[in-house]
């Protein structure tokens, strides 16, 4: 994977070591994938990192990354690595021994992400080498850091975006008559990774006829009939970067492509084209998330659909599919950021009538400190 520079790297350390101080921690233990990827550019499985408030960084993982550790140490002056030493002890043990070498009065886990097994198997472990920190569940520090992408994950979002708008210009004309869901999601899949992409960020939806009304609907055996309303939502991973796009057409009865729409279909297509429009021109440094998805949610209400938009209006993009910031109505216990210049998110309204058919459309944005850029983009279908 191609990871970013040392002195991003760096940067992040600087920015994390400061937020790690603030929670008044010595030591934060990053157990999450996507954040040991984020701080170290290792992609691997099974892995902890260890950072400490006053500067070290230690990446540990076991014995089948040797030689990828000792790359990623290459490539990123000042990171330390430990690996388990094949055939002996468990990468619990490396961890509580590089613990209680750091012995730290207070230790930050993520409370999100380290199993209870883990927790007690750390307590037990220090208890056992005369270690007693207080073990505190840290407030997302990395992901706070995640919210705001740096400018080098700016530009991997920013060709992301237009790869996956190739994709989606090469594939909306082989929605066809007589062609099963599941062919069109493999046409998608072999034209992400033709373009470049790893791998698809998710399993590609494509939701035909009465499918289409189905916000969570994979692709099945149902076969594409002239006329139908079809969603096509994919996505891809690029860098370790995840986008998403989704483009609702009709389908044509000749190899032309994307057929003419009846006049319901079209009111559907064009509502949700609409308020992803609005949503759009709301963007800007300081807007409530929830007033972004208010602007889509009031002019679907405005066109009489209301009910039809049943779900939140996007999501945060990075090294996950799905991460902050979220765009919905506010609801208890669910936080929502407010805008910020940096910030890669969805802006996907949908209209779904049960029995009938739906159309969602779905671009990525970043946020601007003018307002927003599209990073998915074309004529819209
Ligand atoms: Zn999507
Ligand atoms: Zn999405």
């Amino acid at each position: 994977v191609t990871t970013a520079p040392a002195e991003f790297h760096h940067d992040r350390w600087r920015r994390v070591r400061a937020l790690i101080a603030a929670q008044n921690l010595d030591v934060l233990l990053v157990s999450s994938a996507p954040n040991i990827a984020y701080l170290t550019g290792f992609f691997g499985t099974a892995g902890f990192v260890l950072v400490s408030a006053d500067g070290g960084i230690r990446l540990l993982s076991d014995a089948r990354y040797q030689e990828t550790l000792a790359l990623r140490a290459q490539d990123l002056p000042g990171l330390e690595t430990s690996v388990v030493p094949a055939g002996g002890g468990s990468q619990d043990e490396l961890l509580a021994s590089q613990v209680t070498r750091l012995s730290p009065a207070r230790l930050g886990f993520e409370a999100q992400n380290f199993t209870v097994r883990q927790f007690r198997d750390l307590e037990r472990r220090l208890l056992g080498a005369g270690v007693h920190p207080d073990l505190v569940a840290a407030d997302s520090p990395v992901e706070q850091l995640r919210l705001v992408k740096d400018d080098w994950e700016i530009e991997t979002l920013r060709e992301a975006g237009r790869r996956l708008s190739d994709v989606a210009k090469c594939i909306i004309p082989k929605a066809l008559a007589g062609i099963s869901e599941r062919s069109v999601a493999a046409a998608i899949e072999a034209e992400l990774r033709r373009v470049g992409f790893d791998k698809p960020a998710f399993d590609t939806i494509v939701a035909s006829g009465p499918h289409s009304a189905m916000p969570h609907y994979r692709a099945g055996d149902r076969t594409l009939e002239t006329g139908d309303l079809v969603v096509l939502d994919f996505g891809g991973v690029f860098r370790g970067y995840c986008v998403d796009m989704t483009r609702t057409v009709v389908v044509g009865s000749g190899p032309a492509g994307a057929g003419r729409s009846g006049t319901w279909e079209r009111s559907l297509q064009d509502a949700v084209l609409e308020a992803q429009r609005a949503a759009f021109a709301v963007v800007h440094p300081g807007a409530a998330s929830e007033d972004v998805d208010a602007a889509a949610r009031d002019t679907i209400a405005r066109l009489g659909m209301a009910e039809a938009f049943n779900h939140g209006l996007g999501h945060g993009l990075g090294l996950e599919i799905h991460e902050r910031p979220r765009l919905a109505r506010r609801r208890e216990g669910v936080t929502l950021d407010s805008m910020a210049p940096g910030m890669v998110f969805t802006l996907e309204p949908g209209v779904y009538f049960s029995g009938r058919g739906g159309a969602r459309v779905e671009d990525d944005v970043l946020a601007t400190a003018g307002g927003a850029e599209w990073l998915t983009e074309l004529p819209s279908v």
